[in-house]
């Protein structure tokens, strides 16, 4: 079967752009490799979303299954996948999933995302699930009443840090600046917020412990100092969450001729790449702010256009 539109990912953009289609009455699979939702799946609580209650609060993962909701209203069809080939130039296009299979459509729209950089020091990879996270929602937890580390300076950074301080007994901030990029008005709430300090210029060199992560090696990114932060005895545990910012879910994209600047898809507001037929959504596309209110937008837009283009 050669659908008209292909939505690869399942995020806020993605889906934006399935209930758009479904309305424009395509023909359209959205094909996605695990939960719908894609990040915001993993956030805690959504406040800046116009429309959302202001006396109910809103996950991210609630926000993103009402939309899950809403593109089966519209009649997309749906498929569990990782696209793993994409074949743009000719006028039928094809993606090859992991599983095998191959999907045709004449137009696709490109949403799949991007994800969390890790945090960059020794020992990562063995604490990881061990004390090392990077979803506050999915394990704050575990660190009920424990001392908690956060690393990053950003919006998710210090908003993330803020909700762990509902269960740790104190969380810190490590940030590679002195001054945080985080918005003022978060910024505001978490200097007033006497369960978290900070310790700047600085960033986390080494993950300490046997089974689990029971110490950290901070380095002063400016005289190279090292300081060794151990756990609480009576604990005998901490917890490092790494919110480093984001990196482009583009790597598939490499070879197949979709322009890419600083690993983002060079794609502006019209959302059209520079291959016919084929848009980008979302926080996979260069743009100035990554947010679920921008993603939709560009999940309407895209759809928009690719009937545009299917029609001419
Ligand atoms: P971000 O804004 O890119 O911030 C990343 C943070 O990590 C920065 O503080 C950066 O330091 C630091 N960093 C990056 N690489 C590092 C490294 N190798 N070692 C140490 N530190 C490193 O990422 P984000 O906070 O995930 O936000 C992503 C986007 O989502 C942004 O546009 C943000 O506004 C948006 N967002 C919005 C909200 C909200 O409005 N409620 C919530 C979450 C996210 P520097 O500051 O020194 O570069």
């Amino acid at each position: 079967m050669i659908y008209d539109l292909i939505i690869v990912g399942a995020g806020p953009a993605g889906l934006a752009a399935g209930i758009y289609a479904g309305r424009y009455m395509l023909r359209t699979l959205i094909i996605e490799k695990a939960q719908d939702g894609g990040q915001i799946s993993q956030t805690a609580e959504i406040e800046n979303y116009p429309g959302l209650r202001v006396d109910v609060p809103e996950s991210g993962l609630t926000l993103s299954d009402r939309m899950t909701e809403q593109v089966k209203r519209f009649g997309a069809e749906r498929a569990l996948d990782e696209i793993v080939s994409f074949e743009l130039q000719f006028e039928v296009k094809k993606l090859t999933g992991l599983s095998g299979k191959v999907y045709e459509a004449r137009s696709v729209i490109l949403a799949m995302g991007a994800h969390y950089r890790s945090i960059g020091c020794k020992n990562e990879d063995k604490f990881r699930g061990m004390g090392i996270s990077f979803c506050a929602t999915c394990d704050a937890n575990f660190f009920r009443g424990l001392d908690v580390y956060v690393a990053g300076g950003g919006d998710s950074a210090i908003e993330e840090a803020m909700y762990l301080t509902k269960f740790a007994r104190k969380v810190t901030v490590i940030h590679r600046r002195n001054e945080l990029r985080a918005a003022k008005s978060i910024q505001e709430k978490a200097f007033a917020n006497e369960k978290l300090s900070f310790i700047w210029d600085s960033v986390v060199d080494e993950a300490l412990g046997d089974d689990v992560l029971n110490g950290l090696v901070i380095k002063n990114v400016k005289t190279g100092e090292l300081t060794t932060i151990k756990a609480d005895e009576a604990d005998g545990m901490i917890g490092l969450f790494g919110f480093l910012g984001m990196i482009p879910n583009t790597e598939r994209l490499e070879g197949c001729g979709i322009e890419l600047k600083d690993g983002y898809i060079a794609a502006d507001e019209s959302t059209k790449t520079n291959i016919d037929g084929v848009f980008a959504a979302g926080d996979i596309r260069i743009k100035a702010l990554r947010q679920v209110v921008t993603a939709v937008s560009d999940g309407a837009v895209a759809a928009f256009q690719a009937e545009k283009y299917l029609a001419g």
